[in-house]
This record gives C-alpha cells, sequence and structure tokens, in this order.
C-alpha cells in the first residue's frame, strides 16, 4: 500500500473548495459524471486507434444512491486508470488544477463554475474513493482514498471489469444530496444531452406478455418490468446534421428541451459551425407577443454536450436572449469571470456569427415566403425591434425585413411605405410623415379622421414604439413619425395651404376665459386652429415630442420627462359656428360648449371618473 500526501501550496484548499460557491455545490456531480463519460469516450478512441481491444457497445455510466451507508457512486465502464495514471492524473494534475482553479477564482463568478473537476467531489463528500481499472492490457485494480486531508491512500484491489468507480461518502451537511429525486434532477439539468448512456436506479414500464396471453377485449396482456432509467439522449438533435432532420425532429427537440411546455416555436435555425471556431446549436424563435412575458425557457449553453448555464447574458448579445434553444461550443471559455467574456475574441466571433445567421434566416424567411412572414409578424416584430435598437450589425441587416403594419392590416417595408405615402404625407419642410397609432382602440377616431383624408396610418404597440421610432428617424433623413393624435388632422401633416382664421385676436382672447372655465388650463393648453367647418369644434391632442420623452423616461424608471404631468393641447377649430356663439358668453353656448369638449375628451380617452357620470346623466335629459 502506498501512502502519500499530496503536494500542496495551499494547506487549506479542502474548506476552500468546500465553501466554493456554497449554492453550487450540486455541479459535483456534473463533474463526476462528465469524466466518466469522457473515460467511456476513449474507450471509442483508443480502440478505433487499435491500442485497446475492447467492445464499445455497452458503454455506460451509472449513478446510484445508498441512503444506509451515506454513499454516492458513480460508476463507468470507461478507459479505467493504472496505479501510475491514478497518482499522475489524480494525486498531482488533478488536484493541482482544483488548486489552480480555486485560488484563481475564490472570488470570481465562474460560467457554470467549470472546470473544478475531479475534486469537486469534496464540496459535499468527507471521504471519497476510487476502485478503478484500466483497460490496457494486465492491469491490476487500484484503491486510492482520501479523506479531505491532503493525506491519501493507494493500495492493489480485486476488480473484476475494467472501468472506475467513484463512491462519495457524503458529508453530514450536505446528506441533502443522499435524496433520489434530487440526484435525478441534477442529472436532468446538467446530463441531459451527454453523450454515453447515464443510468439511474430502474423504471417500470408495461410490455406485452411474452406468454402472448390475451385480456377479455382480446389484447395481448401488459406486464410490468422493470428496466434501467436511463436519463440522457445521447444523441441530440443539435448534434446532427441540419439534412437528417425533418421539422418533426426540431419540433420534438423542442419539447425535449422544455418538457413543459406546450406551445409550437414559430420556426428555428439549426447552427452548425466547425471553422474557424466550433458552434453547433438550435435557437428556436418562440411566440413573443408583445410584452416580454418573464423568460420561463432560456437559450441553455452546452459544452460538447453537458450543460453549463442558462445564463447566457455577456454571452449571447441580450436580443437573442429572448430566444430558446441551445448552443454548445467548447470556444466559450467557461473559467474565466462573466466580466471577460464579452471581451474575449472568441466570444465576439461567435455571438457575431449568431447574430449574422439569424439576420439571414429572417431576410430569407421575407424573400422565400412573404405572406407567411407576415403572418409570424405579430410574434416576431418585437424582437427584431429589439435586436435593431440594441445590436448595430443586426440593425445594418434588418430595414429589409422590417414590416410596418397599417392599421388595415397590410404590410409594408419602410421603403414601401414612403413609396406609397410621400405624395399625399410630405409636409412643406419636405419630410415624409409616418402616421402611427400606438392603440387602435383608443385612437379610433384620430385613426379615422386620418384615413378620412386618405393618409395611412401604420400600428406600432409594442412596448418599444417611442424608442424604436427614434432610432428609424435618426437613421433616415428626411422621415418624421406623429402619432396621430399628435395634431388636429389637418396640421398633422403641415402644408402652406392653411384655411384662413374666421376668429382676429381679439375674439379668440374674449372665448379663453370660457374654456377655462370649462376645463384645467395647467392640464389642457388652449389654443386656435383655423380648421374646416365640418371638423369637431374641439378636439383634444398630445403633443408628440414631449409624449415621446415622457415614455421613454418611463421604460428608463422616471427621470425629468417622467416627472412631468401629462399635458394636453385643447383646439378649439376656429372655424366652426359654436365659436360665434361662444362670443356671446351666455350660459346656453357655455352648456354647448361644455358637452363639445366633453365629447373631444371623450374622443381621447380621457372623460372619466365623476366627469363621465356627469355627462352621461346630461346626456340622458337631453334624450
Ligand atoms: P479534467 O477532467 O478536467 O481533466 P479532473 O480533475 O476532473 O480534470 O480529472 C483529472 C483526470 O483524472 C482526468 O483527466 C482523467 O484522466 C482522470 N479521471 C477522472 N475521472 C476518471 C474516470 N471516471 N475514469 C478514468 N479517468 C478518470
Amino acid at each position: 500500500m502506498q501512502q502519500g500526501t499530496i503536494s500542496v501550496q495551499t494547506e487549506n484548499i479542502f474548506p476552500i473548495i468546500k465553501k466554493f460557491l456554497y449554492s453550487d455545490h450540486e455541479i459535483f456531480l456534473r463533474e463526476l459524471v462528465s469524466n466518466a463519460v469522457d473515460a467511456c469516450q476513449k474507450v471509442k478512441t483508443l480502440s478505433a486507434l487499435g491500442e485497446i481491444s475492447a467492445s464499445t457497445d455497452h458503454l455506460k455510466v451509472s449513478v446510484s444512491v445508498n441512503k444506509e451507508t451515506k454513499t454516492i457512486t458513480i460508476s463507468d465502464n470507461g478507459i479505467g486508470m493504472t496505479a501510475e495514471e491514478v497518482d499522475k492524473y489524480i494525486n498531482q494534475i488533478a488536484f493541482s488544477g482544483a488548486e489552480e482553479f480555486v485560488s484563481k477564482y475564490k472570488d470570481a463568478q465562474i460560467i457554470g463554475h467549470f472546470g473544478l473537476g475531479f475534486y469537486s467531489a469534496f464540496m459535499v463528500s468527507s471521504k471519497v474513493e476510487i476502485i478503478t481499472k484500466s483497460h490496457r492490457k494486465d492491469s491490476t485494480a487500484v484503491h486510492w482514498e482520501c479523506d479531505g486531508t491532503t493525506n491519501y491512500t493507494l493500495k492493489e484491489i480485486e476488480k473484476a471489469n475494467p472501468g472506475t468507480e467513484i463512491i462519495l461518502h457524503i458529508a453530514e451537511d450536505s446528506e441533502e444530496f443522499l435524496d433520489d429525486y434530487r440526484i435525478e434532477g441534477i442529472l436532468t439539468k446538467y446530463c441531459k444531452f451527454m453523450p454515453v448512456s447515464i443510468q439511474f436506479g430502474t423504471k417500470t414500464n408495461w410490455e406485452d406478455d411474452p406468454s402472448g396471453e390475451k385480456d377479455e377485449n382480446d389484447h395481448v396482456k401488459k406486464i410490468e418490468v422493470q428496466v434501467e432509467n436511463i436519463i440522457n439522449n445521447p444523441n441530440p438533435a443539435w448534434t446532427k446534421k441540419p439534412i437528417d432532420l425533418k421539422e418533426e425532429d426540431y419540433s420534438n427537440f423542442y419539447h425535449e428541451l422544455y418538457p413543459s411546455t406546450f406551445d409550437e416555436p414559430l420556426f428555428n435555425i439549426h447552427i452548425n459551425v466547425d471553422y474557424p471556431f466550433n458552434l453547433t446549436g438550435i435557437l428556436y424563435f418562440p411566440k413573443l407577443k408583445n410584452n416580454f412575458e418573464i423568460q420561463k425557457n432560456k437559450v441553455q449553453l452546452y459544452c460538447n454536450q453537458v450543460f453549463i448555464t442558462d445564463e447566457v447574458k455577456n454571452i449571447l448579445p441580450e436580443f437573442l436572449t429572448l430566444l430558446h434553444g441551445v448552443v454548445d461550443s467548447p470556444d466559450i471559455p467557461l473559467n474565466v469571470s462573466r466580466s471577460y467574456l464579452q471581451e474575449d475574441a472568441n466570444v465576439k466571433k461567435i455571438s457575431s456569427h449568431i447574430t449574422k445567421k439569424v439576420g439571414d434566416k429572417l431576410a430569407s424567411m421575407f424573400n422565400g415566403d412573404r405572406p407567411d412572414f407576415q403572418e409570424k409578424w405579430p410574434d416576431i416584430g418585437v424582437f427584431i425591434q429589439y435586436g435593431i435598437l440594441t445590436d448595430e450589425k443586426f440593425a445594418e441587416k434588418a430595414p429589409s425585413f422590417t414590416l410596418y403594419e397599417t392599421s388595415e392590416g397590410q404590410f409594408y417595408t419602410l421603403e414601401e411605405l414612403k413609396e406609397k405615402i410621400s405624395a399625399l404625407q410630405t409636409d412643406k419642410k419636405g419630410e415624409t410623415v409616418v402616421l402611427y397609432a400606438q392603440n387602435k382602440e383608443e385612437q379610433h377616431s384620430f385613426i379615422d379622421s386620418a384615413r378620412s383624408k386618405g393618409y395611412e396610418v401604420i400600428v406600432l404597440d409594442g412596448p418599444l414604439a417611442s424608442h424604436f421610432i427614434n432610432h428609424i428617424e435618426g437613421k433616415n433623413q428626411g422621415i418624421r413619425f406623429k402619432r396621430v393624435d399628435a395634431d388636429v388632422v389637418d396640421k398633422l401633416i403641415e402644408k402652406d395651404d392653411a384655411l384662413p382664421n374666421k376668429l382676429s385676436e381679439e375674439q379668440q382672447n374674449a372665448i379663453r376665459p370660457v374654456l377655462e372655465s370649462i376645463v384645467d388650463s395647467k392640464k389642457y393648453n388652449i389654443q386656435f386652429e383655423s380648421l374646416s367647418v365640418d371638423e369637431a369644434p374641439f378636439i383634444v391632442t398630445q403633443n408628440e415630442f414631449m409624449r415621446r420623452m415622457k415614455e421613454q423616461s418611463a421604460m428608463g424608471g422616471g427621470g425629468f420627462y417622467g416627472s412631468l404631468p401629462d399635458s394636453y393641447n385643447l383646439v378649439a377649430n376656429a372655424n366652426h359656428p359654436l365659436m360665434e356663439k361662444l362670443l356671446e358668453a351666455n350660459e346656453s353656448s357655455k352648456e354647448k360648449a361644455k358637452q363639445a369638449i366633453d365629447l373631444a375628451l371623450l374622443a381621447k380617452g380621457l372623460l372619466k371618473g365623476e366627469d363621465l357620470t356627469k355627462f352621461i346623466k346630461r346626456s340622458f335629459e337631453s334624450i
């Protein structure tokens, strides 16, 4: 028997390993199972090279929990280790690797805490045993044991078959891991797509009775059979070639990835790159609707089929984190802290590759089947807007497939829209004015007025509308967006041919106090406009600039504009016959004005509470 001391610089590495990011102790299982999977893969490689002669048919990793002995065992029939290899790989390399890892990263937040390796076993164990026998000819099995100090023992032992058993004696403070459900949960999280079968316990299957006996309905009787419970799919869809997959396979994989989701994704992108970096994966476009729902299904990051994390911020561009699916790359450095990741050259290349793929896919869908793309637009529009706002590369590509939907349900690109509206909707400065509504219902009367002039109104109702509009205006000279209620319809597109104003300055000053006695002049800025006689006597509008600033600061959490009260314009139509009556300033004309103003407020959705009740009463009485 050999007794030894692991050579250490940091005397106290075990306590540090133990404390290492308390909440993530569960990763010990990922590390040990992936070592076991690697050991099985090595059998395949070495027997292909003719270095060992072993069957590669039944390579398997098994995990078991024994509550009596308080142990967890991870066994594999992989390559195994000789005594020399245990000494080299476990006592020296693995240990110094873990030591280096811990001393370097004990304060950093590492992606998925990758790289702690075999010694992560000591996060949950008071003692660890390895029983291993190498596949190489004439190997004797060895037994290694270490109790969490730097002392170990190594001795020969009998073991029938090649492979490795790792026995963890679970420490008192980690007994939560002696629970079958907990272990199965951890295995499902990290090992669900590892490339070698992983077995945990057994499960019940119902199979045809081999005797062929039939039941009363003449069906072959079923019998209960205990079979191995394999927790993983060693060949997940993303590792296959796109040409070998059907639409159905993509859908099945989506549900395999997110078993509790019943929605179908809209479409997917299969990524398959092996040069100049390694990247595979399948991204799915979910139905995003108009609000960013709290994301339940996240993009999962894998490294050679080992689950790392679903916190992919800093790794993927932010807008892509709205997607679902899997990204697998061994080229993302996992043992650096999160903050370094964004600066990493590989991560940058991978990110921009994915962004490009997403852009290409959207462009090809748009060009390939526009009606279908339009149908999907309500579900992907907000994603595209978000991408345009947050990713320059994507924003360069996006205009060719970014659509604007009109109030009549037609879809145009910005180029097409400009073409369509420029004759009617160009103002005296030569700017094309794009009219939009944010809420088709609430802004109905304004949309209707604009439509009656022959104007197109587009509907931009997502949470990003004002930011998006600002962006588009910034990128496109000569285009201005105006919400349909930003002005009275005659002024929406400012032209030179204003109607003559029937009211003199003096007359306006006479009417103003009457109006001020009806509405709060702090909230409503009263102005006279010369509109057509058939227009309403009063219209309530909302200044575009102020409204947009307020909306944007509300999204950003307040700010200067956010603290300002809402302000509106009460526009009086100077050419309406009611104005002449108001000059007489008698009770009856004032009542008429009150009714007309209430109607204007109603059209803007501003008549509420007591004012609304009074209005309804008054209106009933006049029936
Ligand atoms: P890494 O896996 O990153 O190399 P580890 O500390 O996890 O680091 O493991 C150290 C080494 O120990 C492995 O590289 C491998 O050579 C050996 N090893 C660990 N587990 C097994 C196993 N189950 N079967 C065979 N060899 C193993």
